[in-house]
């Protein structure tokens, strides 16, 4: 709770028109992992996909999918192909796809397979095990592709779908057409990569965003507060300006008197930026208009209140005058807008996921059975560490001989087996009882846990955890985003001075025993 909450009805009510320390419900809050002091921060950047315009995914999905299936029934693929359906559930953020063998993995953050598809089936322990054994799966060049926005999610399905087809169909296709998973995958990749670029995709969502955009009446209010705090407020998205204009017209356009059209909000705007090659060599910057028509090539920094095509960082970055680390840019894309602005330019970030809020939601209802998880695990440890030590026991047992016994004070031979004998049955009838409760402690964790990560999800658990620890997403997410949070409204709810205080970690041997 805020002070604010404490204050008269009214004032909080005209509190809350200033976007004043309004408490967010708990679904929306800005988690931190490194601390930030948001005073300190002078410009706030923008992505604009999944990150100011929020897509409905199922609408999305199907849309990509539709086209997508077009172009491959055009390169001669079945139309059996038709039938494939989105699954917004099957297909989630953090995978990676193994086009080698046609699976879909899911790893935790030491990079080990945790969960595997092959098409549409899961794949048993035993499978998995015998082909991820041990093997941490690097960025390995080809074989293996990460599935970093929800852009890729209906290439998650199609895949999916197509290895199905080709194990269980393949008299689909002619021996001689009939793809491997690798070219499969490759296909699916050219098909979707041409939907994005020939516009098929985008035409139908200009015609009717409110069918694929989420309206977000918070969204305008957000950024007129950011800029009533002072803060310079950008806009960098590889989206064209075409586009960029169509979406943001529809997010923006009309929503507070002081602002004549979306390109107010911002100081300056960046299409068609090339992320993640924005930040490396980049490109010269090209002034254009709404429409996309050039203006001509800019020498030196951009200017304000203008719109430009392609770009690079270092010219954005003497343009917003500030410290790189006084920058905060906030996009969906782990890598082209996390990992790699982190990495070469030193600026803050700022991670939306959407799924974020479900992943709280789950959190909160399955609080008791998650609690019941940790418990059960350390106990089960412990008893499974009883179990190794009385093995060892036994069989060290098993080994002394009686006359080692009688050397070591027992009256005779026969008393020496004797108490040999009744020694070892002690340590086999304990490391029995041990090894049985261990057992059902462990029967007793993976049901209530398979419980809980149908909850989350029923193919994959939740997307930021693998088992007890952190999927590879979540791990990328600590590492490389300062913040995190569902939706960039949720800034509405902050201070623009707030000091974001990261939880400090602990090392295993700070843990207290
Ligand atoms: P941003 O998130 O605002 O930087 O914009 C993402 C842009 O990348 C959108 O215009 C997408 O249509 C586009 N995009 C997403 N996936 C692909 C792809 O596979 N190939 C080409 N463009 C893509
Ligand atoms: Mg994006």
């Amino acid at each position: 709770m805020s002070i604010a909450d404490e204050l008269p009805q009214p004032l909080q009510r005209v509190l809350r028109t200033l976007g004043h320390e309004l408490s967010a419900p708990p679904t929306r809050r800005i988690f931190t992992n490194r601390d930030l002091d948001f005073d300190q921060i002078e410009a706030v950047g923008f992505d604009m996909d999944y990150t100011l315009a929020r897509y409905r995914q199922a609408a999305l999905d199907e849309l990509s999918l539709r086209v997508t299936v077009e172009k491959l029934e055009a390169r001669g693929y079945p139309d059996a192909i038709r039938r494939v359906r989105p699954d917004p559930e099957f297909a989630v953020r953090g995978l990676i796809f193994d086009t080698r063998l046609g699976n879909l993995l899911k790893m935790d953050r030491h990079g080990y397979v945790g969960r595997v598809y092959h098409g549409l089936e899961k794949l048993s322990r035993d499978e998995r095990k015998r082909l991820y054994r041990a093997q941490r799966i690097v960025r390995e060049q080809g074989r293996y592709v990460h599935v970093d926005t929800l852009f890729s999610l209906a290439e998650v399905v199609l895949f999916a779908n197509l290895v199905h087809l080709i194990d269980n169909e393949p008299q689909l296709w002619s021996d001689a057409t009939r793809p491997s998973y690798e070219q499969a995958f490759r296909d699916v990749r050219e098909a979707i990569d041409l939907a994005h670029q020939d516009d098929s995709i985008k035409t139908k969502i200009k015609a009717n965003p409110a069918e694929y955009i989420v309206e977000d009446p918070e969204l305008a209010p957000t950024l007129h507060k950011l800029r009533s705090a002072g803060k310079r407020v950008f806009l960098l998205t590889n989206s064209y300006a075409p586009y960029s204009n169509a979406v943001m017209t529809f997010l923006l356009g009309g929503r507070l008197p002081s602002y004549e059209d979306w390109t107010k909000y911002f100081d300056w705007m960046i299409v068609g930026a090339q992320k993640p090659g924005f930040f490396g060599e980049g490109q010269p910057f090209l002034e254009v208009r709404r429409d996309g028509t050039v203006v001509g090539e800019h020498k030196g920094p951009p200017l304000k209140n203008r719109i430009y095509q392609g770009g690079n960082r270092d010219g954005l970055q003497t343009a917003l005058g500030v410290p790189a680390d006084a920058v905060l840019y906030v996009g969906d894309h782990i890598y082209g807008d996390i990992v790699q602005p982190k990495k070469s330019s030193g600026w803050r970030t700022a991670l939306v996921v959407d799924d974020l809020e479900h992943e709280i939601s789950v959190r909160d209802d399955y609080a008791v059975a998650i609690r019941e998880i940790q418990t059960l695990s350390i106990l089960r440890d412990r008893l499974v560490e009883d179990v190794a030590h009385e093995r060892h026991l036994q069989r060290v047992v098993s080994t002394i001989k009686p006359e080692a016994l009688v050397d070591a004070g027992a009256s005779d031979l026969l008393a020496a087996t004797q108490m040999s004998e009744q020694g070892a049955m002690r340590a086999r009838q304990r490391f029995d009882r041990l090894r049985k409760h261990a057992a059902h402690l462990d029967q007793q964790l993976r049901a209530r846990a398979a419980e809980v990560d149908a909850a989350f999800n029923p193919y994959w658990g939740s997307v930021f955890a693998e088992r007890q620890d952190s999927s590879l997403f979540g791990a990328q997410l600590e590492e490389y985003a300062c913040l995190y949070t569902s939706r960039v409204s949720n800034f509405y709810y902050v201070s623009p001075t707030r000091y974001f205080r990261a939880p400090h970690g602990a090392m295993p041997h700070w843990r207290r025993f």
